[in-house]
């Protein structure tokens, strides 16, 4: 009888080895392997990919390391195990085994006539089972090893995505800090600065607002239109258009790579600041003509507000007064060897400078690189006093208005310590600009002298205003200039000149090498360059119609 058990147990554990080793081990392998394969095959073109996510509010798809590739390592992970599981369950234990515990043939599942056969079946039918069940553990064992080089692998490509991100990325950050590149709004209501603007697409002029190295792509990002967008700045990145992605409105291409240069051309009320800027603009076309420098108009509305500007001017001889409570910035390219820069300057209107809680408003204000203060001699009540009645009478014709340079620029300085910073302000380069030359050269007690313009205007009753210059901003220089007569119909190019160094000047401060186009001989916190001819401005007649009314 045990002799009997002995050899049943002989047969079963030979049954279990030769199933295990010669048949469904291999069985399992193959279908595990065939299966994980499977699910990582590329699908068939132009088919969709269900696998896919649909689009979200960025108009790009995922990159397929940041999203895909892990998907399908699980699904193929997935597809794996379930195979085994099903072929052990369903097909070796639910029909093989089965049939062999009942007698029956395990392909066919016929029953066996003779009883003998039906006894071997059912003798073998315990190894067949535990055979199966082996070979489906050992294919796993080398399953799961199999996989995990997989992962390994997986995990090894996100890292180096994830690397290069943040390699390009910090690349990125660090050419900005090095450029010193902080992009800022130039439309009113807005000004605020953004880290990155908002891309479209040329194919399909979707909004891009993420279009830099990350999830949707280190190099570039395909775009929902299929378009390809490099993310880098220097492959490309800066000549698709951009806009702000806090007011959606259009900035200048580039952008991203150009330090801004904000510069405030602050004054009162026909104090001749619109004609200044409009005079130092057409100055530094001029001074670009001559030199290394590269002056351009950085959109087409900058160049439409000039032209409609200079149109006025010839035409009317004076402008409009400024409007609006904040102004736009005008944007202006200026290149100097390899060194560029975005210049905004800002014109705001005189009055908004005249209460503490517009001058606020003017939000530019606080990262400001230097200033532009105009000055008007003529409004300031303590020079009138001190005219005769033939003067006034010339003084009057040049249309000065009320608040005189001394209150505006006390208003403008209280509200630059709040929105700029005591500290800041002290490094602010102030470009002082007394304007209006060619009445102030009519008038003899006015007559702007050639170099030492700043104990000039102290002498003649600003004393109080040049004090507190001296004691706010250490950096200053002074310029005295006709901009009535550096624009309009036949404008003198000298003034046109002197206005653009104004602009210079303050770009000179910020690393642009263009002090050798500066006048000699004007030391900083002293006077104006050159002993220039007085103007008397190529057009005599017209003075009583100039400047707003
Ligand atoms: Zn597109
Ligand atoms: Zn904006």
């Amino acid at each position: 009888m045990s002799g009997l058990i002995a050899a049943a147990v002989w047969l079963t554990a030979a049954a279990w080895a030769c199933v295990c080793l010669f048949r469904a081990f291999w069985e399992f392998l193959a279908l595990a392997l065939r299966t994980s394969a499977q699910a990582l095959r590329p699908r068939t073109p132009g088919t969709p990919d269900p696998r896919i996510p649909p689009v979200g509010t960025e108009p790009a798809q995922r990159a397929y390391w940041s999203q895909l590739m892990w998907m399908d390592a699980y699904a193929s992970t997935r597809a794996a195990a379930s195979a085994v599981r099903h072929r052990l369950l369903g097909r070796w234990m639910a029909v093989t085994a089965r049939r062999m515990f009942t007698g029956r043939q395990p392909s066919t599942g016929y029953r066996f006539d003779h009883w003998i056969a039906r006894f071997v079946v059912r003798l073998l039918a315990p190894g067949t089972a535990l055979g199966a069940i082996t070979g489906a553990l050992l294919a796993s064992a080398v399953l799961v090893l199999v996989h995990l080089v997989m992962w390994l692998l997986v995990a090894l490509v996100w890292l180096t995505a994830v690397a290069g991100v943040a390699v390009l990325r910090g690349a990125d950050r660090a050419g900005a800090l090095v450029r010193r590149v902080r992009m800022k709004c130039p439309y009113p209501g807005c000004y605020r600065a953004f880290p990155l603007a908002v891309h479209r697409c040329p194919g399909c002029s979707r909004a891009h607002r993420e279009l830099r190295p990350g999830r949707f792509g280190a190099l570039w990002h395909v775009c929902s239109c299929g378009r390809r967008l490099t993310t880098v700045s220097l492959a490309g990145r800066d000549r698709l258009a951009v806009e702000c992605p806090h007011c959606d409105r259009s900035l200048p291409a580039g952008i991203g790579r150009l330090r801004i240069v904000h510069v405030p051309v602050i004054g009162g009320t026909s104090s001749g600041k619109t004609m200044l800027m409009a005079a130092a603009v057409t100055g530094l076309h001029a001074t670009a003509g001559r030199s290394a420098l590269k002056v351009t108009f950085a959109t087409d509305d900058d160049r439409r507000d000039v032209v409609d500007l200079n149109g006025q001017l010839k035409q009317d001889g004076w402008v409009r007064k400024t409007q609006g409570g904040q102004p736009r910035a005008l944007m202006l390219r200026v290149t100097h060897r390899r060194r560029r820069r975005l210049v905004y300057l800002y014109d705001p209107m005189g009055e908004s400078l005249y209460d503490v809680d517009s001058t606020r408003r003017q939000e530019y204000l606080a990262h400001a690189d230097g200033v532009v203060l105009v000055i008007d001699v003529l409004a300031e009540p303590q020079v009138r006093r001190s005219l005769t009645a033939a003067e006034e009478v010339l003084a009057r014709a040049a249309n000065p208005s009320e608040p005189g340079p001394w209150q505006t620029y006390q208003t403008f300085t209280g509200e630059l310590s709040a929105l700029a910073g005591r500290r800041r302000r002290g490094r602010l380069p102030l470009a002082v600009v007394v304007t209006k030359r060619d009445v102030l050269d009519r008038i003899d007690r006015l007559r702007v002298p050639a170099t030492g313009i700043g104990p000039w205007l102290a002498t003649i009753g600003l004393d109080p205003l040049v004090r507190d210059l001296g004691h706010r901003f250490r950096t200053r220089r002074y310029w005295a200039l006709s901009a009535y007569a550096a624009t309009g119909t036949g404008p003198l190019v000298s003034e046109q000149q002197r206005a653009a160094e104004a602009v210079l000047w303050i770009l000179a401060r910020t690393g642009l090498r263009v002090g050798k186009l500066l006048s000699e001989g004007a030391s900083e916190g002293a006077s104006t360059g050159r002993a220039a001819p007085s103007v008397p401005g190529p057009r005599d007649a017209p003075v009583q119609d100039r400047s707003s009314r």
